[in-house]
């Protein structure tokens, strides 16, 4: 590898697509400025002595190298001879390979899913209730003097959102940048990003739609009903405190993680936080925008290409000929948990080791072809293993930030691999092979 230093690389590992890292190359190391921990530990993968180099399958319990042609061969006999294939398409890769994913799911009559299926789903579905009064971060940036994460703690699950985003850039109209914002965090937990805020609401574990609900009725003018205190462990005043704080904001932000979207009332969590922030937009003379912190670099990308492709954000079951969507039903969990596919394309995402313990046992029993980096739950678990090559620094493409801008980028190196260009070029390569097989029988 030769010596050379890049600027304005995107990094590839949350949903802050941060497009301001600088790498360094040399004798085979890498060092990297800006980014945070975990994008740093991802940089570091493209000279990691770990990386999946070779195709391989599994022959009698143990992966064995073969070429890339009888990989691929494998893999398009397994995806052909299936009748009711999952197609997981990961958030670490481009739009552009999660496409080609779609479509394959649509050609084979399968199930087509990706991460929100086990994270913001429920807010995608609570946006589908309710709209999305949302912007850029960037207005974010410039407008915003009060930000609320809720439900999330993003010190450790997106180290720079407080100073990309969130808290201390300065903008226009927040030129003093930390010093002409507030900030306020819903989290049963004491995080980090908790001691740093002005106002900590500590609720009890799965009380966010009771306390939603108290913070709407307060903004129109009433009292809650006295038991909610109990139910959140938030006193009343404290509530119309936070509410006092919201409508003396000119501008607010309101960061959802998962911790709203994933305690009990799910969607309707999200749902009540964005009527929310429509009735602090309507009637109160402030203005307030809403947006996930995405945990994954392209799991917006997903939901965006899905919806516009397909009219659905995730768990798409193409078993009709046309894109069907009941989560519950058609999620990767549950059709796992029934299980009601027979075969798993999973590219780019460690499914084995995010599913409950039911759903990954048939996962690795069912033929499995995994495509990926570095070795892991899922990789272990697959019959055909195809090296895959990491997007943003071996090949270009498209990821869509948290607030769903599409974030185009460039490689700094290209792929170590002469079969394949990109996972796009993987994924083409299959399906062109899949279709062979499927026009001969
Ligand atoms: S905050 Fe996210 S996108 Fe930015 S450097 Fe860290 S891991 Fe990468």
């Amino acid at each position: 590898m030769s010596e050379m230093v890049v600027k304005n690389v995107v990094c590839p590992v949350c949903g802050g697509s941060c497009e301001d890292i600088q790498v360094e190359l040399k004798d085979n190391s890498i060092t990297v400025k800006n980014a945070c921990k975990m994008g740093n530990g991802k940089f570091q993968e493209v000279v990691s002595e770990h990386r999946i180099k070779d195709p391989m399958i599994k022959k009698d319990g143990k992966f064995v190298k073969v070429s890339w042609e009888e990989a691929l061969d494998k893999a398009a006999e397994i995806l052909a001879n299936s009748r009711r294939p999952l197609l997981f398409m990961g958030s670490e890769t481009s739009c552009e390979a999660q496409e080609v994913g779609l479509h394959m799911g649509e050609y084979l009559g399968g199930v087509v899913d990706s991460n929100a299926t086990i994270c913001h789903g429920p807010t995608c579905m609570g946006i589908q209730e309710a709209g999305l009064p949302t912007s850029t971060c960037g207005v974010a940036i410039n407008r915003s003097d009060l930000n609320i994460y809720w439900g999330t703690n993003p010190l450790a699950s997106m180290p720079r959102h407080m100073s990309k985003y969130g808290l201390f850039p300065r903008g226009y109209w927040t030129k003093r940048g930390r010093f002409d914002r507030k900030v306020i965090t819903v989290d049963p937990r004491k995080t980090d990003t908790a001691v740093a805020s002005d106002l900590h609401i500590q609720l009890q574990p799965n009380s966010d739609y009771e306390l939603l609900n108290a913070l709407l009725t307060i903004l129109n003018g009433k009292t809650p009903h006295h038991s909610v205190e109990q139910v959140t462990g938030i006193a009343i005043s404290v509530m119309e405190e936070m509410v006092d704080m919201m409508l003396e904001a000119k501008f607010g932000s309101i960061n959802v993680g998962l911790g709203a979207g994933s305690s009990f009332g799910k969607h309707r969590n999200i749902e009540m936080a964005l009527n929310l922030v429509k009735e602090l937009n309507n009637n109160h003379g402030t203005k307030f925008r809403i947006g996930a912190l995405r945990g994954h670099c392209n799991v917006a990308g997903f939901n965006q290409i899905a919806t516009y492709l397909y009219g659905y954000p995730f768990a798409l079951d193409f078993a009709r000929g046309y894109a069907r969507y009941n989560p519950g039903e058609t999620s990767c969990v549950d059709l796992l948990r029934e299980k009601d596919v027979d075969a798993a394309l999973v590219l780019g995402a460690d499914l084995v080791g995010h599913t409950p313990a039911d759903s990954a046992k048939y996962l690795c029993q069912i033929p499995m072809v995994c495509i990926d980096i570095a070795p892991g739950p899922t990789p272990s678990g697959a019959d055909v293993l195809l090296p895959g090559v990491i997007d943003a620094f071996e090949c270009d493409g498209t990821f869509y930030r948290l607030d769903n801008v599409p974030v185009y980028f460039e490689p700094f190196t290209d792929s170590p691999f002469d079969f394949t260009k990109s996972n796009e070029d993987t994924m083409k390569q299959l399906f062109a092979k899949v279709k062979e097989l499927k026009e001969k029988a």
